[in-house]
């Protein structure tokens, strides 16, 4: 992208459109105006408020402070919910932090508020009922590996395979056993009826094993004339099992490389990774990578090789955006941390642009058949007609959704009447987005779309942009019009 002066600097700005979306996490390493402005400005298209921590006051003044910084900005940035799900903890353990040794026998009981190091409860009333013997309890993101032996209607006797120290309140996950506890807690519904309450734009259903969670979330929302978008979770095996009906569900996906990989073999999460990333592709839904992504950074204030790697292969499995947790939320480097991301995001989608990719035909709903058909000839037809730029009316968002899959190589500045749906979509690759009214015709839409273009610098005179357009304000009947012009 162009560079304007800095007298052309508009507040948040990305001046470099990197197409990767940055999913940050607002902690207080991060909840100052300053700082929100500044992760925008080198990339940050979402902010992600994580309800397993934090209270509704501070959850509420972050919230506040972002829609603060919204109304100075030109275009839009979204907020996802992230719902803490059925999260499995032990209970408070006196005295902290002994240690357990391969060999040696714990009970877990149902009823238990203050345990030791052999004898604990759990926060999870149907623990004793859902663990079978011969499965696995891991403890600690999977520091501690134990396994169930014999149960009675109160307790289950587990032996340990891995040992190590145990603290209060740490997590639990049990990657052999089905959960009967259903993925939304009373506490998650306290944070859906919130989320509604402050219109946030995405709500993220974590540890969800079927494609029902997904649609019981869906219908209270939309009882509740919601239309926040639903991502699901995976971070559970269960979930890669029911993957294709879970993702038909949800609206967006994320990939929950935390909990996937103390749930399953940390080789396989890669696999996962790369599975969920296409289906999502066929699917024409957004994909977000998560967890450990920039995880030196934060303490360190560059990334490890490792890390950059991981960040351009998820660029290269064409994710639509990848996510900071903790190094934006409580690490030293918050701004560092998204600049990082979008450094070795922009630098992998050049060469990817350069490249002749394969377009999968997308298996959109019913109905969007050939919407998308025309998308990935536009992106196809991109490859060889050089424009800076892709300007696209929206309505619902659909076209937009299906030219974000079709990876096509220049940004997409989204033109939406919705808010909400403006929002939304800027969660999607490549996507930058503005709300503003239906024009009254095509003369109108092009004069106030190039005003927010060349404002913000993302394209400059002399350079060729393309018009996409429904056949709603051309008056014709066609799935999409196309129109170049020269600024
Ligand atoms: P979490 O989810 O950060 O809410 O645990 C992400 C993950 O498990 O990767
Ligand atoms: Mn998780």
């Amino acid at each position: 992208m162009v560079r304007a002066g800095p007298d052309q600097r508009i507040k948040g700005t990305q001046m470099i459109l990197t197409k990767t979306g940055v999913v940050a996490t607002i902690g207080p390493a991060c909840s100052s105006e300053a700082v929100l402005l500044e992760m925008i400005q080198s990339g940050v298209t979402t902010f992600r408020m994580n309800f397993s921590h934090g209270t509704f006051e501070e959850h509420q003044q972050r919230l506040n402070m972002i829609n603060q910084i919204r109304r100075q900005l030109t275009y839009e940035i979204c907020v996802l919910g992230d719902l803490c799900g059925p999260k499995l903890r032990i209970g408070r353990i006196e005295p902290e932090g002994q240690v357990l040794q391969p060999g040696e026998e714990v009970v877990i009981c149902s009823d238990c508020p203050v345990g030791d190091l052999h004898r604990f409860g759990t926060n999870y009333p149907a623990f004793v009922q859902d663990v079978l013997p011969g499965q696995r309890v891991m403890i600690d993101d999977g520091q501690l590996v134990l396994t169930a032996m014999e149960k009675t209607a109160a307790e289950v006797r587990c032996k340990v395979l891995i040992g190590g120290a145990v603290l209060s309140n740490k997590g639990i996950n049990l990657p052999d056993s089905k959960l009967s506890i259903p993925a939304i807690t009373e506490k998650d519904w306290r944070w859906v009826d919130w989320a509604i309450h402050n219109n946030l734009d995405y709500l993220a259903l974590s540890f969800v094993q079927t494609a029902a969670e997904i649609h019981h979330l869906k219908e209270y929302l939309a009882s509740r004339d919601s239309w926040i978008r639903v991502i699901a979770k995976i971070e559970k095996p269960q979930a890669l099992e029911n993957l294709e009906s879970i993702l038909e569900a949800a609206d967006a996906v994320m990939v929950a490389r935390g909990d996937l990989g103390v749930e399953m073999d940390i080789a396989e999460v890669p696999l996962a990774q790369k599975r969920i990333a296409r289906m999502c592709r066929k699917l024409g839904k957004p994909v977000i990578v998560a967890t450990q992504v920039m995880q030196s950074m934060i303490q360190n204030a560059s990334p490890t090789r490792a890390e950059a790697s991981d960040v351009a292969n998820a660029v290269m499995d064409f994710t639509d955006a990848i996510m900071l947790s903790g190094e934006s939320a409580v690490g030293k480097y918050p701004v560092e941390s998204v600049k990082a991301v979008a450094h070795i995001c922009h630098r992998i989608e050049t060469w990817q642009d350069q490249q002749d990719i394969e377009r999968l035909m997308i298996e959109t709903e019913p109905g969007l058949g050939e919407l998308a058909a025309v998308a990935r000839a536009i992106a196809q037809m991109l490859d060889h007609v050089k424009t800076k730029l892709a300007v696209v009316w929206t309505q619902a968002g659909h076209s937009v959704r299906l030219l974000s899959k079709a990876r096509m190589d220049v940004p997409v500045l989204t033109v939406c009447p919705d808010a909400l749906i403006a929002r939304q979509m800027s969660l999607h690759y490549g996507v930058v987005s503005i709300c503003q009214a239906r024009p009254c015709n095509f003369d109108d839409f092009i004069a106030t779309t190039t005003g927010v273009i060349m404002k913000n610098g993302w394209a400059a005179h002399g350079d060729r942009v393309l018009f996409v357009l429904p056949q709603d304000i051309l008056n014709i009947q066609t799935p999409l019009a196309l129109v170049i012009r020269t600024l």
